[in-house]
């Protein structure tokens, strides 16, 4: 659809003009002069607003005769790794035990600069760190199942026992001996046509799915490695693996109901209310009054409010589905721009 509403056009420039990343997804626009289109937070140039048209779908953009930009791509999912950085993963994950140099990443044609780049932008970590957490990640995993610190060292790939222990260290924050009691959160970055997210899983659930924009992160991170006593490294399990795959039908239309296991620590209070979300069907809504009455507590409006911010997995438990008794969207973590995406998508394939 291309967007007329004069007042949403301004909020949609306003939005390219900061590269809002919440915005990813929800709109398009395409340059008349250049005859290109793009998603918000392209790094290109900032087109003139008279010579913008905005589009609600990528699909409507190609159908008005303009062409996907080169640089951010917007028939992609937003941020998906370019093809040399999947293929720098790719051989990280032929053998994590080796470290994947900047001689090999030449030799297979990937240019080390870009490739660090890349990681620093969207993982907020370095090539060799990301290497270094999945290393440690296997080595904790051996650890915990009973090999010696020894043999896990050396099997991790380091050649010195200190060179082990500080790395692991530095990453888990305790010794390898310290940390056998801790549990193990795992992390994986995934795309979305709303922007790349992260997905967390304990070995009994999912933990933590939100949008890697969103605001206190980090604190979330702490918060939930302090509830579970664990500490995260990047990796997947078949959690993980369950949750993107289910993430991905739910965007493309074709999933209207979730079935992964959840770990979600929190007070009895919070489980509950947890729950309640879940119960709202997909394509419908629910009010915090709505949601107080249904669990039997009809005074905690404001508690059902503050158990719903404290959410941690974001579409799965569905709190994008409660809007204001008015019908206003009231808030969201991951910005409004995408909980009215949500509704709208749901809305569409009831
Ligand atoms: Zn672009």
């Amino acid at each position: 659809m291309l967007i007329h509403d004069q007042q949403k056009r301004e909020e949609y420039y306003e939005a390219v003009q900061k590269k809002n990343s919440q915005y990813i997804g929800t709109f398009f626009l395409a340059v008349k002069t250049t005859g290109i289109f793009c998603i918000p937070t392209c790094r290109a140039r900032t087109p003139k607003f008279e010579n913008i048209e905005f589009f609600t779908l990528s699909k409507d953009a190609l159908q008005n005769g303009y062409r996907p930009c080169k640089i951010c791509k917007p028939t992609n999912h937003a941020y998906e790794p370019p093809k040399d950085i999947q293929k720098a993963i790719e051989l990280v994950n032929q053998n994590i035990f080796e470290k994947v140099s900047d001689y090999q990443l030449k030799e297979n044609g990937l240019q080390p600069e870009k490739v660090r780049r890349w990681f620093k932008k969207h993982h907020g970590m370095t090539f060799q760190a990301y290497q270094r957490m999945l290393r440690i990640n296997s080595a904790f995993q051996d650890l915990k199942k009973g090999k010696q610190v020894t043999d896990s060292a050396f099997n991790s790939g380091y050649n010195s026992l200190s060179g082990f222990g500080y790395t692991f260290k530095v990453l888990v924050g305790d010794s390898p001996k310290e940390s056998l009691n801790k549990s193990v959160i795992l992390i994986t970055r995934v795309t979305t046509p709303l922007g790349p997210m992260f997905i967390c899983a304990s070995d009994k659930g999912i933990c933590l799915v939100e949008f890697t924009d969103r605001k206190m992160l980090e604190i979330e991170f702490r918060d939930l490695q302090k509830k579970m006593d664990a500490i995260i490294l990047q990796g997947e399990n078949e959690h993980i693996k369950t949750c993107k795959k289910q993430l991905n039908e739910y965007f493309n239309g074709s999933r209207k109901s979730f079935d992964i296991p959840l770990d979600l620590p929190g007070t009895p209070f919070q489980q509950l209310s947890w729950k309640e979300l879940q119960n709202i069907p997909f394509g419908a809504t629910s009010t915090y009054q709505e949601m107080a009455k249904k669990i039997g507590k009809e005074t905690a409006v404001r508690a059902m409010a503050n158990a719903n911010g404290h959410n941690r997995v974001a579409i799965i438990v569905p709190c994008h589905r409660v809007i204001a008794k008015g019908g206003s969207l009231t808030g969201y973590g991951g910005g409004l721009q995408r909980k009215q995406w949500l509704l709208d998508h749901e809305s569409k394939n009831k």
